[in-house]
């Protein structure tokens, strides 16, 4: 059942009358990839179409400046087409203003989602995965213990991560949980020559901590093997690369007899795991190194004997696998456990979406078990009806969307979001196309976008980032950086961002 007056007037009132010559105003809220190529789409797709853009922090990009590591500046390549995008005149950012959420800084601003559904013919939810995934073992509140979506935000200046402080000089060893690409991101992260990353636009109090890691040896720990594990080739193979790193080599019992049988995406991968380092762990240049540590499941995370708050280890029971070759392959508990000496922790076990606050008493329906807006697959946002007396079946909410993480779940890389935001905005201009039901059609004054939202909530002036602001941020970044031979130096709280605007 549609709860939303706003929805279900749209629904309910019979023919749409649609008033000819009005551009069809969009809101996205979130300026990731997902919410950028969804804007760019449309805008090609809807002659006259208008979107604004709705984005949390003063700063735009989403994951491509919070996620993205610092030493991949080519993947942000990407926001010189968000930067051709925003520059249209159809075009309005709309930062440091979150939706349907309270605003996580004091400087910034909240507007409700119901006063957004009364200004717009449609929205957008590109948000994205803002938690992670927990383990629910004991010992994952002792210091020492990270999430590696923490330690990604804070190395990359995330304001919300700034004070994380991670303690890297407990010890010598540290553990990854979790064998995604995020895992070797944190692991190249810990194992990489500082001097590399100090020409990266890296967060200086990460350089800074960095520069005085203990850490040594880090292992990058799955429940399954090499035929299932979520890293991909590039990546294995720039920790492979490493100078004077080596790679502890891998159990062979776990690849297939002959690689060269197999599919060329996974043949790559086996082989790159087979051949190693350079450099071998006992070589006198070997100044850290690293292994993969396959089919183990952590069990705990154990204090240290010396100081109860800190970790000290963490217990893994090992597994067996369902066919250790096949992709699909579960992981069984074999009831044998050991533990590995751990002064660092990092959970890296993906990342995960929330609904927002306002999403129940609207009636938008989230699947809390995969963590997605519930939707057709091809981002139109989709509830269960039930007319009495007949079967279950799903209705779409008239003008309501979601692209990108948010739409189905927190896996791909940009290229897999740019291709999912664009099936986002084709069913769009589909819908609108074939004239079916969108939001605020029926009222010509309703659909003011900004300028309406504006008017109704007082939220304006200061502590909206325009993207003339954001420019203006951009460029006292670029200006630090040059100060310091990086290509860039970010501000790392948003009063110091907001700062420059004022
Ligand atoms: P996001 O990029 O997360 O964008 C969501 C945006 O919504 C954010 O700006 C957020 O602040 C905003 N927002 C959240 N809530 C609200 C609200 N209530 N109101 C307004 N705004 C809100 N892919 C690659 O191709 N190459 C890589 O090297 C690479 N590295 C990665 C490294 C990490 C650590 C991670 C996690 C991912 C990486 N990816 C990489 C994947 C890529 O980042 C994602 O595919 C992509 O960013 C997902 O886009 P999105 O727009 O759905 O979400
Ligand atoms: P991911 O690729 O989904 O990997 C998650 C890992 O966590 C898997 O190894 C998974 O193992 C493991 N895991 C999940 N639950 C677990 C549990 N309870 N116990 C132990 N292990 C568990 O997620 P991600 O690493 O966060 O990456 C997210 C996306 O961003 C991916 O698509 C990734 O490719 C992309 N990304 C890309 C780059 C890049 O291109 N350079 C960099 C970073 C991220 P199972 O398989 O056994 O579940």
């Amino acid at each position: 059942m549609c709860l939303n007056p706003f929805i279900s007037r749209s629904v309910s009132s019979g023919p749409v009358t649609r008033f000819s010559g009005r551009p069809c105003r969009i809101a996205v809220i979130g300026s990731g990839p997902a919410g950028f190529y969804t804007a760019y789409r449309v805008m090609t797709k809807i002659q006259g179409a208008k979107v604004d853009m709705y984005e949390a922090l003063p700063v735009p990009f989403g994951l491509v400046r919070f996620g993205v590591a610092p030493d991949h500046p080519e993947v942000k390549n990407c926001q010189e087409k968000f930067e051709e995008v925003a520059a249209s005149p159809d075009f309005t950012f709309v930062g440091n203003v979150s939706v349907g959420s309270p605003s996580d800084h004091p400087d910034g601003s909240s507007i409700s989602l119901s006063s957004i559904l009364r200004h717009y013919n449609a929205v957008v939810f590109a948000y994205g995965a803002s938690k992670d995934r927990t383990l629910s073992i004991p010992g994952e509140s002792l210091k020492g213990v990270y999430s590696a979506r923490e330690f990604v935000g804070w190395y990359n200046g995330l304001p919300e991560h700034a004070d994380l402080a991670p303690d890297l000089t407990q010890g010598d060893e540290a553990v990854v949980v979790g064998q995604g690409n995020v895992a070797l991101d944190v692991a190249r992260m810990l194992l990489e020559d500082v001097d590399v990353l100090r020409k990266s636009d890296i967060a200086s109090h990460a350089l800074d901590t960095l520069s005085k890691s203990k850490v040594k040896r880090v292992h990058i720990i799955g429940r399954r093997g090499p035929m299932q594990a979520a890293f991909t080739i590039k990546e294995t193979r720039e920790l492979m690369k490493l100078s004077d790193v080596a790679f502890h080599p891998i159990d062979n019992s776990l690849i297939p007899t002959d690689p060269t049988k197999l599919p060329r995406a996974p043949r790559r991968l086996m082989e790159i795991l087979l051949k190693g380092s350079p450099t071998s762990p006992a070589a006198d240049n070997t100044t850290k190194s690293w292994s993969l540590d396959f089919c183990q499941t952590p069990k705990a995370f154990l204090p240290s004997s010396t100081s109860p708050s800190q970790l000290g280890a963490t217990s893994f029971e090992r597994t067996s696998l369902s066919a250790p070759f096949d992709p699909k392959a579960y992981a069984l508990g074999t009831g044998i456990t050991h533990e590995i000496p751990s002064s660092v922790a990092f959970r890296s076990i993906g990342y995960k979406s929330a609904p927002l606050h306002e999403f129940s008493d609207v009636g938008i329906p989230f699947d809390e078990a995969r963590g997605i807006i519930s939707n057709d697959g091809s981002g139109r946002v989709q509830h269960e009806e039930r007319e009495p007396g007949a079967a279950m079946s799903l209705g779409s909410f008239p003008g309501l969307y979601c692209a990108g993480w948010v739409k189905r779940g927190p896996t791909g890389v940009i290229a897999s979001t740019m291709q999912d935001a664009f099936a986002t905005a084709d069913a769009i201009a589909e819908d609108w196309g074939a004239k079916v039901p969108f939001l605020n059609e029926q009222t010509e004054s309703n659909a003011l976008g900004w300028e309406g939202v504006q008017s109704e909530t007082g939220v304006k002036g200061a502590s909206v980032v325009s993207w003339e602001d954001w420019r203006k941020i951009d460029s006292a970044e670029r200006e630090r950086g040059q100060q310091s031979g990086k290509e860039r130096e970010k501000f790392v709280s948003t009063a110091e961002m907001l700062a420059v605007v004022r």
